[in-house]
């Protein structure tokens, strides 16, 4: 039996446990606050961000938010993080990615105060992240080692194939899985668009984690018998249904559910626990920034 994992079931799991580090700031008195930045129009940014307010008020994490129109100067953009940067009640801090083309990504990545970047995405966090001194990890990535330790899935000594090298999934994934520590150990391969013959390396993978964006890039014959897929990719494919598409991954599921032993579904697998850890990485600023000890899940 295939066991296809749940990331609604181990996110909430988190989730609840959190609420207790909640409890631990709040008899301190301090609440958590997450400030959401979007200065786009793009739908599917504005989903993304009232999904993450909605999750940080239904565990009791003030949200804070901030609109900018994406035809303002980028200066404006700049000036509104410097103020979240200097607000005490403003624990981390996320500017919704993409920026309008005139807005320089990195600049803005840099104008987060490190101790707020509760992506993990600013300079400091990533070097600290290689060099095995993580301060936050970035979400997703975390979201997986998580879902990989709830599944009883060691990586130590494993071959691990992740299938992209972008900086918010694969180069952190990569670097998670590379670490001397638990969740780590593993030998690891990263793969990208030049890569020769992907089906050759996935098939050697003891885990395989797909972060294309290529629907159903990975198929059951690029996968060893008793594998583990983790399946990143959220892709709309066109569909013959009221709206007119669906949600598909980076993993074309039936094929590779024969062979794999332990797999996750598009969508319930990853999404959720993106999320969580954005939730748990506000609570750990939260906690370094008044300095209340919290133990964390
Ligand atoms: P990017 O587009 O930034 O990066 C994609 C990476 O995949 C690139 O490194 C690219 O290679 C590589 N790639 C593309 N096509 C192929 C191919 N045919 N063979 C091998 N490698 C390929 O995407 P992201 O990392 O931001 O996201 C990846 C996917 O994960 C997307 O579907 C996204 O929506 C989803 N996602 C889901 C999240 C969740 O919570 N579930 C969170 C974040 C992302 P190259 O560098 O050479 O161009």
């Amino acid at each position: 039996m295939t066991n296809v994992l749940d990331g609604n079931a181990v996110g909430d799991r988190i989730r609840e446990e959190l609420r207790g580090c909640i409890d631990t700031l709040d008899g301190e008195g301090v609440t958590p606050g997450l400030a959401t930045v979007l200065m786009s129009e793009d739908p599917a940014s504005e989903t993304y961000v009232s999904m993450k307010q909605r999750a940080c008020e239904d565990l009791g994490i003030e949200s804070i938010h901030r609109e900018i129109d994406p035809d303002a100067p980028a200066e404006e953009l700049f000036e509104t993080v410097e103020s979240l940067n200097d607000d005490p009640e403003v624990h981390g801090i996320l500017v919704q990615m993409p920026v309008p083309d005139h807005v320089d990504k990195r600049t803005v990545l840099r104008s987060i105060d490190p101790e707020k970047d509760v992506d993990g995405f600013h300079p400091e966090n990533v070097g600290r992240l290689v060099a095995g001194d993580a301060r936050f990890k970035p979400c997703t990535p975390h979201g997986i080692q998580k879902l990989l330790e709830a599944a009883d899935v060691d990586t130590e000594g494993k071959e691990a194939v992740v299938v992209g090298r972008s900086d918010i999934v694969g180069k952190p994934m990569a670097n998670l899985l590379i670490q001397k520590a638990p969740g780590g150990n593993a030998t690891t391969t990263v793969c990208h668009s030049r890569t020769d013959d992907l089906g050759a390396k996935t098939r050697e993978a003891d885990i395989v984690v797909a972060a294309a964006g290529y629907p159903e890039l990975v198929d059951g014959s690029m996968i060893a018998e008793g594998a583990t897929v983790i399946d990143v990719g959220v892709n709309r494919v066109d569909a013959d249904n009221e709206k007119g598409y669906e949600l598909v991954g980076d993993v074309e599921f039936e094929s590779a559910k024969e062979r794999a032993e332990v797999i996750t579904p598009v969508p319930g697998g990853v999404g959720p626990m993106t999320i969580t850890m954005l939730l748990y990485n506000t609570v750990k600023a939260a906690g370094i920034q008044a300095d209340v000890p919290v133990d964390l899940p």
